[in-house]
């Protein structure tokens, strides 16, 4: 999707974060990152926030602009260009303020959404632990009520602002029932860095460096029960609203990817080889045509998904799923044929290639492997496809012999495809 597809509003917005780039952050300060001189980017999360470039679907009261989330994705598809940890630290006030927004009370978004949306405050989301990401539901971190608090234990990994971050949002699980279903076992709790809370390891990354990914250790933390987001034991229902920033905004980061084809297409346009420019050879620009259009196909799945969360679409889940599955393969496939393109100085440190190639690589990996996108993508295909509503056209009728693919499937066969198209995405 291009500018010519968004509102104008969305238009500008899109233009001030491209200058903000452009013109406000330093290579120095992306070398360092990548160095791992700095821990956490307080100095970018500063700036971005005096700009107002932060949270910017949120209400006005708070610091936000009241805009779309297609707006979001046009924002979030220049700032990309600076890399994962960057693109992240952009991203966390969508996400950490999604869940504030939508189930916080009206004291936690003045003490704690609205600070962090001017940049006096830092948060990080905590939810992996270390026997396991994908099985969300199994956590085990655990806050024990005692009356007007909570006794936090438990431990997190990979937390991005592990290191840096002044609060963080922690699922934890609260309903000790034996019985109780999976998706009312855990809430959600906002918990300031404070006595008991500590970053237990710094991570040495592949890539995504100066992000502050560390180890959290809980042990003992008191928490004010007024520091539950939501409802207790209704974590489910935030975590759900949650996925739609974290994938839609990891989808968009990954378009960042521009930065690097460009780099490409320039290089290639100046290299020579056997008498003429490399580009020149169809091996080399066609692979420029590939990437493009893969580029441009995440673009569309992307803005498409976010434009389905604007309208609250009924498949939005899915979509969103999807965007962020294939925007990452997308970006990945992207930045393998921009170093491709640039030969032996693409595998350099002369040239940022190959700081985005390792970059890239986590966006297959966190907000929810490519598997487990398949996971709900194929569970809500199936559903809405074996729905009782189902009112389009059925090829099956058209067949020349429709009575043999009625031996092929009985009603007993279609029902177990349903359950089991049911069970797959739980
Ligand atoms: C640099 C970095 C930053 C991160 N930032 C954060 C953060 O800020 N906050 C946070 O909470 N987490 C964060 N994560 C964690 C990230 O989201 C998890 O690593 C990810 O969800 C996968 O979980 P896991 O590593 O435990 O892998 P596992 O869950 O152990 O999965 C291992 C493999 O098994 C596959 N698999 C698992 N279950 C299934 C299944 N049912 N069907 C098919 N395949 C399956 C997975 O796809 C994967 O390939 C970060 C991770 C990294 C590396």
């Amino acid at each position: 999707m291009y500018d010519f597809m968004l509102t104008p509003e969305a238009r500008e917005l899109k233009k001030e974060v491209r200058n903000f780039v452009r013109e406000e952050i330093s290579s120095d300060f992306l070398r360092k990152m990548d160095k791992n001189e700095i821990t956490y980017p307080r100095e970018f999360v500063e700036k971005l926030a005096a700009k107002g470039l932060f949270g910017v679907r949120f209400p006005k009261k708070y610091g936000g602009r009241e805009m779309s989330w297609v707006a979001e994705m046009a924002a979030i598809e220049e700032i990309g260009c600076l890399g994962i940890a960057l693109g992240c630290a952009h991203a966390m006030p969508s996400i950490v303020g999604e869940a504030l927004n939508t189930f916080g009370t009206e004291e936690q978004k003045e003490k704690y959404l609205k600070p962090y949306l001017q940049g006096k405050l830092v948060a990080a989301e905590a939810l992996t632990e270390p026997r396991g990401g994908s099985d969300f539901f199994g956590a085990m971190t655990k806050a024990d009520l005692h009356g007007d608090h909570f006794i936090l234990n438990g431990e997190k990994r990979f937390v991005v602002g592990a290191e840096g971050a002044d609060f963080f949002i922690v699922y934890c699980r609260t309903n000790f029932d034996a019985n109780a279903h999976k998706y009312s076992r855990l809430s959600l709790l906002l918990v300031e860095r404070s006595e008991g809370v500590s970053t237990d390891y710094l991570y040495g990354l592949m890539g995504c460096r100066g992000g502050g990914t560390g180890r959290l250790v809980f042990r003992d933390v008191k928490v004010p029960k007024e520091n539950l987001i939501g409802e207790l034991h209704g974590g489910a229902l935030c975590f759900n609203r949650m996925m739609i920033p974290e994938r839609l905004t990891s989808a968009g980061g990954c378009l960042g990817v521009w930065g690097s084809l460009d780099l490409a297409v320039r290089y290639s346009n100046r290299r020579r080889a056997f008498g003429k420019e490399i580009r020149k050879y169809q091996g080399v620009s066609f692979k420029v045509a590939d990437a493009i259009t893969r580029l441009d196909a995440a673009r569309a799945i992307t803005y498409m998904a976010a434009r389905a969360v604007d309208e609250n679409y009924t498949n939005m889940r899915r979509l969103v799923s999807e965007a962020k599955s294939f925007s990452t393969k997308a970006a990945w496939d992207v930045v393998n044929l921009a170093m491709q393109i640039m030969g032996g100085i693409g595998y350099t440190e002369v040239y940022p290639i190959e700081r985005s190639l390792r970059d890239t690589r986590l966006s297959m990996i966190w907000t929810g492997t490519t598997e487990i996108m398949n996971l709900m993508i194929q569970h809500e295909y199936y559903n809405e496809i074996l729905n009782e509503s189902y009112d389009r056209r059925k090829m099956e009728d058209d067949a020349m012999s429709p009575d043999e693919s009625e031996r092929c499937f009985t009603d007993d066969d279609m029902m177990r495809i349903h359950d089991e198209g049911k069970a797959g995405g739980d």
